[in-house]
């Protein structure tokens, strides 16, 4: 039985281990994977997307103006009419570059090779100046106008870009190059806001894999190939259009997404560290196994106080009689030798037992019926046992038929024990349906002799017992050796 009941409760905690850590592990690494996949799929494409289109509006504003000046009756008028006042054209870039806070603003003669600024002729431009190439690149280029993206090399979250437009005169011919140099502040801002409220990096590179615009509170990594992890991705990065990766910063896995911006010729990067929700993960991960490992041992107890209580009432139910609650014949040899090896520690072995038996019991069941018979029988063992020392036993050995042990009891002292019970028992008035029914019993006592078995105590007692009962019943008679 016990060994039943322990292993009944390790595979009950086998199930709920494996069950648990199963179900947690798994709902783990479904998670786990959906985020990733998330991350990867959905969250920095989404941002990338936005910024480039944030980007493409912020754009939209220098194309407008500088196209607008190209158009420009005025600047056309005023080249064809030979470059006359030269503060005319510098008071008109002065006012366009006040008026649409442009950090610059600009006009090259075709014919004079004239810089003009807003404020004042600058210099010729020079086919092998270095800082003029641009305009000789756009005076050859078929487009009307190209965008040209330029750093603060000593502030790397600023971006001024210019746009450098074609200048035609009403036949068509090319006359000069015009335009602004415009700061891109929403980029800048955007930049940063997605560092600051989405703990999401974002930075631009250029096709060396260069740091080119970052926001002011991100990373100041100059150039990806300074990162472990992702310098041998450098590559991949800028070969593809778009792509997505995941590499290892330390201990953190980072994603990264990367799109290629063709208005700049820069690599837009947009990278997510996944160790918040991970440790936001593994946090519920814990949990989970925590509350697995609570509700399992609450499991296990529950189990086992169930499964003690179970076996206590089958254990009650093997050795007592249910109406009378006196031990059952079946306790008698495990009950007897520890009382006969107590009795025979403390008293030299001296212990006695008793056998009775009621008189005419079953005249009593057939006068009130067989359920008065058990109340009295009931009630009888009640009172007896309330007479009784803690170490003495009470048997139900047959029907109507009893047997006590008493330990360390001589014969005597027994049979004044038999003595005293059947006169409080024949002085019991047993109420049961509005009738008062009394009982006698009688009483057989024997002393274990030395060297005498159980058996031979209990053929003495019953000896005794039918003498009691052949003498008349409502007595008590000593075996005599
Ligand atoms: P005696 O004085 O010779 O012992 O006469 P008796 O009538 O007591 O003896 P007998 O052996 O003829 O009858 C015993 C009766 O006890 C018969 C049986 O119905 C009754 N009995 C045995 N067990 C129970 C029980 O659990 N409940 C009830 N109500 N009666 C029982
Ligand atoms: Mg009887
Ligand atoms: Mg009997």
């Amino acid at each position: 039985m016990k060994d039943i009941k322990r292993r009944s409760v390790i595979l009950l905690s086998l199930l709920l281990v494996i069950g648990f850590l199963f179900t947690s592990f798994v709902s783990y690494l479904t998670a786990h994977d959906s985020i990733n996949s998330q991350v990867t799929t959905s969250t920095l494409p989404l941002t990338s997307d936005n910024i480039y289109s944030e980007i493409q509006r912020d754009l939209l504003r220098p194309i407008f103006i500088s196209s607008m000046m190209a158009k420009d009756t005025f600047v056309r008028d005023w080249v064809l009419d030979g470059e006359g006042n030269e503060d005319e054209i510098i008071k008109y870039l002065k006012e366009v570059q006040e008026q649409y806070g442009a950090v610059t603003s600009f006009f090259v003669s075709d014919k004079s090779r004239k810089y003009y600024h807003s404020s004042g002729v600058l210099r010729i431009v020079e086919p092998f100046n270095k800082q003029d190439v641009w305009y000789f690149r756009v005076q050859k280029m078929s487009q009307n106008y190209e965008i040209n993206v330029d750093t603060d090399t000593s502030d790397r979250s600023s971006l001024t870009v210019f746009i450098n437009h074609k200048v035609y005169d009403y036949s068509g011919n090319y006359i000069g190059a015009i335009g602004v140099g415009l700061a891109l502040n929403k980029v800048k801002e955007l930049i940063e806001n997605y560092n600051h409220r989405y703990g999401k990096g974002v930075y631009f590179i250029n096709s060396d894999g260069l740091v080119m615009l970052r926001g002011g509170a991100s990373n100041h990594i100059d150039d990806i190939h300074q990162i472990t992890g992702l310098s041998k991705f450098s590559k991949q990065i800028t070969s593809s259009l778009n792509s997505s990766i995941k590499y290892k910063d330390g201990n953190n896995d980072v994603f990264l997404n990367s799109r290629f911006i063709p208005e700049f010729g820069w690599y837009l990067i947009v990278v997510q560290e996944n160790d918040e929700v991970q440790t936001r993960l593994q946090n519920t991960l814990f949990m989970n196994l925590i509350v697995s490992f609570v509700i399992s041992i609450i499991i296990i107890l529950l189990v086992n106080l169930i499964i003690a209580n179970y076996q206590k009432k089958l254990e009650t139910m093997a050795t007592t009689d249910k109406l009378t609650g006196a031990a059952n014949r079946h306790m008698f040899d495990v009950l007897f030798k520890q009382a006969h090896a107590q009795s025979k520690l403390s008293s030299g072995g001296s212990l006695s037992a008793i056998m009775f038996d009621l008189d005419y019991f079953k005249q009593i069941n057939d006068t009130y019926g067989h359920p008065t018979g058990d109340v009295v029988l009931k009630k009888l063992t009640q009172t007896i046992k309330s007479m009784l020392r803690e170490s003495d036993l009470i048997f139900r050995w047959g029907g109507e038929e009893f047997f006590l042990i008493l330990p360390e009891t001589d014969l005597k002292v027994a049979y004044e024990m038999a003595e005293k019970i059947r006169e409080e028992i024949s002085g019991l008035n047993v109420v049961f349906a509005g009738k008062n029914i009394s009982v006698t019993i009688s009483l057989g006592v024997a002393c274990i002799g030395p060297n005498e078995s159980s058996n031979e105590l209990i053929e003495h007692a019953d000896t005794a017992l039918y003498l009691a009962k052949n003498n008349g019943r409502d007595r008590t008679e000593c075996y005599q050796i």
